[in-house]
């Protein structure tokens, strides 16, 4: 999601502005001189697109280096965001603390839109047009307070972000792509046959040859779900040369092809290398992931001991995936499969309010700061999700996070949050 930073002198409207961005009254800090506020991300919507308002807060204007308080804060802003808003309060005109703001932006390659606020009558409006010479192009002329203006300033913060695809609401979906995967004989066609009820997976009519991807579409639990490829579930006859080769390629279509995977293990026999390549490829890929371990009747006491070790062992990295003991044979937990793929689905596709996100994180670093490193420890400044499917974070520091303390956050914002069942995407900004 791009990012909008409002910067501006104090007492200019910076938070009445932003509560018109958002539109929606909102406890935003008023904007009281000598006051320092946090920089708090807001959700804002304008015409279909999403983006993130921050609104940088003023700064300390008594302090003894304003200069360079200013351009503190400018950085930031121009580090963190996509666009930058320059409020400047057209009443008063442009001022030198003004002209040293623009100075810092000027030489970013950001986009700054230029703000005249408090542009309340057309009177006003003539004062603004001064605001040219501060050469950042024309001034918005805007009074946040009564609205005057928003649309045309919204109009243009949409233009200057960068391209990213519009939110349809309710769009009107298919059924959800599955991809049932495995290796050879972990009992796929069996589970499958299990859903479509009948032999459909059979014999393929020429042995060895390429089949199209054909999916089905088959009822699991009540509800229509696309298995993608099942074509390739099909048991050729004889053996064609390349065929691991070709099954792997097929594997990792299939699951790109699909919102979700269901990797099926064989839980008669060891965790093998072939089964962590598919695992691989799966969160390589993003997908939403079901472990299903079949043949679970063949599971008894001794071989349970020594699967649950394996188990700790061979699927560590993953141990958000969803997991199933089945049986395609007996038909043991197969009806647990659509829950499962509906709850992997659901964290897949899970979006966390910015303010949400900011407050747990916020608690988070206070609570367990980054370690000191060289005299000093990068600051998480906020964070904001990127996207879904599967959900991706970006938080943006101060500078590089250790390895260690990222994989803590990560680990923190899965316990608060679960995504069980699907992997997320973690990445640091540091500002530069
Ligand atoms: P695929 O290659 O993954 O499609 O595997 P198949 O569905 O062809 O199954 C391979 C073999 O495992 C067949 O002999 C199946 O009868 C057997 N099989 C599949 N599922 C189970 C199960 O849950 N329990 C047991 N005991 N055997 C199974």
């Amino acid at each position: 999601q791009p990012v909008v930073a409002v910067v501006g002198r104090p007492n200019v409207g910076k938070s009445t502005l932003v509560n018109r961005i958002i539109g929606r009254r909102q406890a935003v800090v008023e904007d009281v001189p000598g006051v320092t506020r946090d920089r708090v991300p807001y959700d804002a919507q304008w015409n279909g697109r999403a983006f993130t308002v921050v609104d940088t807060g003023g700064w300390e204007p008594d302090a003894k280096d304003r200069a360079a308080a200013i351009a503190l804060q400018a950085e930031t802003a121009v580090a963190t965001a996509d666009v930058v808003l320059f409020v400047v309060d057209a009443m008063v005109g442009s001022t030198d603390v003004d002209e040293a703001a623009v100075k810092m932006l000027r030489r970013s390659a950001k986009p700054v839109i230029l703000v005249a606020n408090k542009t309340d009558n057309t009177a006003i409006e003539m004062e603004a047009t001064a605001l040219w010479s501060l050469g950042l192009g024309e001034p918005y002329p805007v009074s946040a307070l009564h609205g005057r203006g928003s649309g045309e300033l919204l109009d243009a913060i949409l233009d200057a972000l960068p391209e990213a695809p519009k939110i349809v609401e309710n769009r009107p979906r298919g059924p959800r792509r599955v991809a049932l995967v495995g290796r050879p004989n972990v009992g796929k066609s069996s589970l499958l046959n299990r859903f479509s009820g009948e032999e459909r997976a059979v014999v393929d009519s020429v042995a060895g040859t390429t089949v199209d991807p054909v999916d089905s579409l088959v009822q699991i639990g009540g509800e229509t779900w696309q298995l993608v490829d099942t074509a390739g579930l099909r048991k050729r006859v004889g053996k064609a040369s390349g065929t691991e080769y070709y099954a792997s390629l097929r594997t990792a279509a299939a699951i790109e092809a699909a919102e979700v995977a269901v990797v099926l293990l064989d839980s008669s026999e060891v965790i093998s290398e072939q089964d962590q390549r598919i695992l691989t490829m799966v969160v390589e890929a993003g997908r939403a992931l079901v472990i299903a371990f079949n043949k679970w009747d063949l599971v008894d006491a001794d071989r349970r001991y020594y699967l649950d070790k394996e188990i700790d062992r061979e699927l560590r990295r993953i141990p958000w995936a969803i997991r199933l003991n089945l049986s395609a044979q007996t038909g043991r937990a197969v009806d647990k499969l659509a829950p499962a793929l509906r709850k992997a689905l659901a964290s897949w596709e899970t979006r966390i309010p910015t303010a949400q996100l900011n407050q747990w994180l916020t608690a988070l670093v206070q609570a367990t700061p980054h370690p000191v490193r060289g005299g000093r420890a990068p600051k998480i400044l906020f964070a904001t999700q990127a996207g879904v499917a599967p959900p991706r974070f970006v938080l943006f520091t101060t500078a590089p996070l250790d390895a260690g303390y990222q994989r803590f956050v990560e680990r923190k914002l899965r316990e608060e949050f679960g995504f069980e069942g699907s992997p997320i995407d973690i990445s640091v900004r540091p500002r530069k």
